[in-house]
């Protein structure tokens, strides 16, 4: 028998590898630009840290967490999310106590959510996120978004719209809440089991649920930007004003609400219009959570960030009709003839690998011609035929297989040109 892959996991091959790599590279190089450092925590972490930092009646934690018992009896749990570890090691580490502020960190690795699999839902993915700690300027809003904006735009993508909502502070929050509670109350009984329960304990949340999305009373509930204190609506209101002065178009959307219950301020996600991607049109989300940072036991320090699954941003990629280019090709395919040949092709490997070349041979003691066509396969740039005579001669033909042009050269003039081959395969190309 068989085993496969857990559902809503899968194997990422060597064959599409190349856009992983393309993306994490334009991921990292995104951050060097804007300043954000990477940090790496561990894949799991004390299962309170979840129910504390993300909030106890989120979906995430009452649903979806692989929470498993260790063998000396801790409840640990695989990382739902980045925030809360980044937060949890942010005031571990006393990052706060760096000479230079706000901390501007990034993390990109896998996540788990016990969801129902589907096209872009899975129960492993890969998140980015950014996080900058210690600021409450409403620029580095605009800055944490631009950053997300950005990594769309060179990913290639075009349609892409920034929707945003400001949650308010803690007072502009109550007062909504007991306006919320007060819409829903005399029908709660036509809602979900979840959002019965939510009324009491969060009833933001009922907002956000995905049940009860049609429910007249959706469209009718207060508006959170109707109940914004002076300071929240200021505040609201720089945040905006910025993404003007970035050039950031954006949309206001009254009832957007996040997942997590930490967030206050700023909440925004990044939608796909790509025809084709299909009912997930979510590519990011993230907003400020200012108290996150002393619910962790931090000093005070206000934070912002977000985070995108790669695997929804390769989906609206393809919804677009779009993809990165493979530049992981080989540079040359030696193919040789008989044992004598055989040792000069491992030896002539080696040595312009020690330049810099990607090189491959035949490893199957295979025909000439069917090492020919590995080498068109794998879409080598160059090859050279070793049998006798380049033995005896010293030279080979080598030739650039995609412009059928041939050169005749010695072994040692190869290697001393690998760099101006390289240059010159793609000038014969253009
Ligand atoms: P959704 O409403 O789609 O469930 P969410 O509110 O749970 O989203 P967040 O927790 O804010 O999402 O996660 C941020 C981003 O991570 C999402 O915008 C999406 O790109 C991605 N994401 C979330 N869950 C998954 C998943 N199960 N599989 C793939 N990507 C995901
Ligand atoms: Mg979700």
């Amino acid at each position: 028998m068989s085993i496969n892959v857990p559902r809503g996991t899968k194997d990422i091959l060597p064959e599409e590898m190349f856009k992983w790599h393309a993306l994490e590279e334009l991921v990292r190089d995104t951050c060097r630009l804007y300043q954000y450092k990477e940090i790496r925590t561990p894949i799991f972490e004390h299962t309170e840290l979840f129910t504390r930092g993300v909030g106890d009646t989120t979906d995430i934690v009452q649903k979806e967490m692989y929470t498993f018992t260790d063998r000396g009896d801790r409840s640990l749990t695989l990382r739902p999310e980045g925030t809360a570890s980044v937060v949890r090691s942010y005031v571990e580490n006393k990052l706060f106590g760096l000479p230079n502020q706000p901390i501007k960190l990034y993390y990109m690795g896998p996540m788990f959510r016990y969801e129902r699999q589907q096209a872009g839902r899975y129960r492993q993915f890969v998140q980015f996120g950014i996080e900058a700690i210690g600021s409450k300027d409403p620029a580095i809003d605009a800055e944490v978004m631009a950053l997300a904006m950005k990594v769309y735009e060179k990913a290639g993508l075009k349609k892409v719209k920034l929707v945003i909502n400001s949650l308010g502070d803690t007072e502009s929050r109550q007062a909504h809440r007991d306006a919320l509670i007060a819409h829903f109350e005399p029908h709660i009984q036509e809602f979900c089991s979840d959002c019965q329960n939510r009324l009491e304990k969060n009833p933001l949340r009922i907002l956000d649920c995905k049940r009860d999305r049609e429910n007249p009373l959706m469209n009718t509930a207060p508006k959170l930007p109707d109940y914004l204190n002076e300071e929240s609506a200021g505040y609201f209101e720089k945040v905006k004003h910025y993404l003007e002065v970035l050039k950031i178009g954006y949309e206001v959307d009254p009832n957007l609400v996040r997942g997590l219950d930490y967030y206050n301020h700023t909440a925004f996600e990044i939608m796909s219009e790509g025809e084709g991607f299909g009912a997930i049109t979510t590519l990011a989300g993230g907003g400020r959570y200012n108290g996150l940072v002393e619910d962790l036991g931090g000093p005070e320090a206000p934070g912002i960030g977000f985070a995108m699954s790669m695997e929804r941003l390769f989906l609206a990629l393809e919804a677009e009709g779009k993809s990165f280019d493979n530049q992981e090709s080989l540079d040359m395919y030696i193919v040789s003839m008989g044992d004598s040949a055989k040792d000069k092709a491992l030896s002539f490997v080696s040595e312009l690998r020690e330049h810099n070349m990607s090189v491959e041979m035949d490893f199957l003691d295979r025909k000439v011609k069917s090492q020919m066509k590995s080498a068109d396969r794998l879409q080598a740039k160059y090859v050279v035929v070793i049998g006798d005579t380049e033995l005896e001669t010293g030279k080979v033909a080598l030739k650039n297989l995609s412009t059928g042009a041939q050169k005749e050269m010695t072994f040692e003039e190869i290697v001393e040109n690998v760099e101006q081959l390289k240059l010159s395969w793609q000038e014969e190309l253009a």
